[in-house]
């Protein structure tokens, strides 16, 4: 049994979800999982899921549970899950909500807190269109919203090569919102169901909403 945290980040592409966790993990000491990244991982190091996940992604539409949960299991084995942890784009599907309750029932735990970042459509274009990020330590820039402090330098490691990711294009992101409302959106009422579901405004800047997630990551992660 651990009492460690677990928090979900719900939204669609570009509400902030990876740019938030990142900072409840300096704020609280919590662990990102992020879906994508470790899809992206497996992607760039040509494993088999890695082959079979890729053309999917290009194409803005969900891995297979399958492929996702596996991924996933193998890194909540990890020892460092014990700080508590924070997904970020996962789970997407009836099917991985479910899996994951199973995972953490397994181990005496359930979903502490399930936060909905709630944003318009027509704004997550322009964001996920300008997101960039370092290409040594992966914090998150966009255009317009995030530019580092000096020009070409990242503000966390002092990187100078930058990343763009091949679905961050506007034709991607309207897919990739179709498969969040007909698949990701309902598990927001779920959520509800199990009395653990918070919204928030994401609209605002991004300090702002680290605020106002900040007030509720606070009172089950302090
Ligand atoms: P997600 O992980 O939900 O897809 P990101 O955290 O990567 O979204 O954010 C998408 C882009 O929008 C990034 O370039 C990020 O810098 C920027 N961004 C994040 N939150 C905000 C915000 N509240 N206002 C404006 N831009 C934001
Ligand atoms: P993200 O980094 O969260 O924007 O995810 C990028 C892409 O990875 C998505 O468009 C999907 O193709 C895939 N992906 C990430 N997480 C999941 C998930 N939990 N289930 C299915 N596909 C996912």
């Amino acid at each position: 049994m651990s009492n460690a945290p677990v928090l979900i980040l719900l939204g669609p592409p570009g509400a902030g979800k990876g740019t938030q966790a990142r900072m409840l993990e300096e704020d609280f000491g919590l662990v990102q999982l992020s879906t994508g990244d470790m899809l992206r991982a497996a992607v760039a190091a040509g494993t088999e899921a890695g082959r079979r996940a890729k053309s999917v992604m290009e194409a803005g539409q969900l891995v297979s549970d399958e492929i996702v949960l596996a991924i996933l299991k193998d890194r909540m084995a990890q020892p460092d899950m014990a700080r508590g942890i924070i997904l970020d784009g996962f789970p997407r599907t009836d099917g991985q909500a479910a899996a994951l309750d199973a995972l953490l029932a397994a181990n005496g735990q359930k979903v502490t807190a399930a936060v909905s970042l709630e944003v318009d459509d027509e704004a997550m274009v322009g964001r996920v269109s300008g997101r960039y990020a370092c290409g040594s330590c992966g914090e998150g820039y966009h255009d317009q919203f995030k530019q580092p402090a000096h020009a070409g330098t990242c503000d966390k490691c002092g990187g100078a090569a930058f990343k763009r990711r091949a679905d961050d294009n506007a034709e991607t992101v309207r897919e990739r919102l179709k498969a969040y409302h007909a698949q990701t959106a309902p598990l927001i009422a779920y959520y509800e169901g199990k009395g653990v579901l918070a919204r928030i405004d994401a609209m605002g800047p991004i300090a702002e909403v680290r605020q106002a997630l900040s007030s509720i990551v606070g009172q089950v992660a302090a």
